[in-house]
């Protein structure tokens, strides 16, 4: 695990390495099952499916990185794979790994 800002969120944020989300993913895919499920038994919205259903994802994120972060969405994108490497001017992520320049202080490569 590696702190980094990540934009969707809006701060710094754990980012998962390879090694530890293959722990977590089946655990996502579990997690978005049991808020669905919880969500068709009981009929309420999201915000209280999110709250109430299972939640294994975030458990093991939690014993990963001392995150306490309910909302499956938000580890879901946090993947360091899925981001660039980081600028050799600011330190922070380049948003994808294809980007030819820092979103952040406008920095190329
Ligand atoms: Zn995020
Ligand atoms: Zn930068």
């Amino acid at each position: 695990m590696k702190e980094y800002y990540c934009w969707r969120c809006d701060s710094i944020v754990p980012m998962l390495e390879e090694h530890e989300w293959i722990k977590i993913e089946p655990l996502l895919r579990q997690q978005m099952l049991d808020i669905k499920d919880y969500r068709e038994r009981t009929g309420c919205d999201i915000r209280e499916g999110i709250e109430k259903a299972e939640k294994p994802a975030t458990s093991m994120y939690y014993e990963l990185t001392g995150y306490l972060e309910n909302n499956v969405a938000a580890i879901y994108h946090h993947r360091l794979i899925d981001f660039g490497p980081e600028c050799n001017n600011c330190g922070y992520l380049l948003r994808t790994p294809k980007a030819k320049f820092c979103a952040n202080c406008g920095n190329r490569e």
